[in-house]
């Protein structure tokens, strides 16, 4: 037998090995995630909160809310900061029946009104509240939630009593940095985005049509 030959073989033996090691590995998984599958059994719907420093908070949030409308589910959004007027998701949502409430008034990054912040704050959990008590939406996103209740901004009790309280079958998500740990304590899901980078610190421009 000639050295290539040889060689063909054992490249061939070690693929051979590695395969068998892979479906035993992929097995066990599986039985582990089938047991956890038959485990899941309750059906209602849950508390997601997205926080942390990192990007993908809302861009979550908003893809939590395309995926109810994709299955033909109704969802609402609250905007609980002004922030960038303009924003991709709204224009999309919008046009496919998801009815937006923004705060329209007072706080972005910039007011130091704290009054004026609070009343503007107060206006839009109104229609929030609406949200969170009508069965007929599976999901209801409030967007940068956090900072009202880290800020006091909102009586986090009644946010948190109405969030609790909401119809059996409806989901919510919360993002924004920093949630207390109340919200926290009530959440079915907590996922915390950590920032390892972002392009902004190497001089890169927010971008329409990514960022916002
Ligand atoms: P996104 O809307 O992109 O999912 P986010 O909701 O996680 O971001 P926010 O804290 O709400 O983050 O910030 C909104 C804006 O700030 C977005 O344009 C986002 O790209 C940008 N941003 C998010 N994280 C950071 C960061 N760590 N440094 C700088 N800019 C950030
Ligand atoms: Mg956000």
């Amino acid at each position: 037998m000639t050295d290539d030959v040889n060689n063909d073989q054992s490249s061939d033996n070690k693929e051979q090995i590695k395969n068998e090691r892979h479906k035993k590995k992929s097995q066990k998984q599986k039985e582990k995630v089938d047991a956890g599958i038959a485990k899941a059994t309750e059906e209602r719907g849950i508390v997601i909160v997205i926080t942390g420093n990192g990007k993908g908070k809302s861009t979550s949030g908003f893809g939590t809310v395309a995926r109810a409308v994709g299955h033909g589910y109704k969802a609402a959004v609250v905007q609980f900061i002004k922030g960038q007027w303009d924003c991709g998701e709204r224009n999309l949502l919008q046009q496919n029946g998801v009815p937006f409430a923004v705060m329209g008034t007072g706080f972005t990054w910039e007011t130091q009104d704290r009054a004026a912040d609070m009343a503007a704050a107060e206006e839009v959990w109104a229609e929030a509240k609406k949200f969170l008590a009508d069965p007929q939406y599976h999901v209801v996103l409030l967007d940068e939630l956090t900072y009202m209740l880290g800020y006091d901004y909102l009586n986090s009790e009644e946010v948190l009593d109405a969030i609790r309280n909401r119809p059996a079958e409806q989901s919510v998500v919360v993002t924004g940095r920093g949630a207390i740990k109340p919200l926290r304590d009530l959440a079915d899901t907590i996922s915390e985005i950590k920032d390892e980078k972002h392009a902004y610190r190497a001089g890169i421009k927010a971008r329409k049509g990514v960022d916002w």
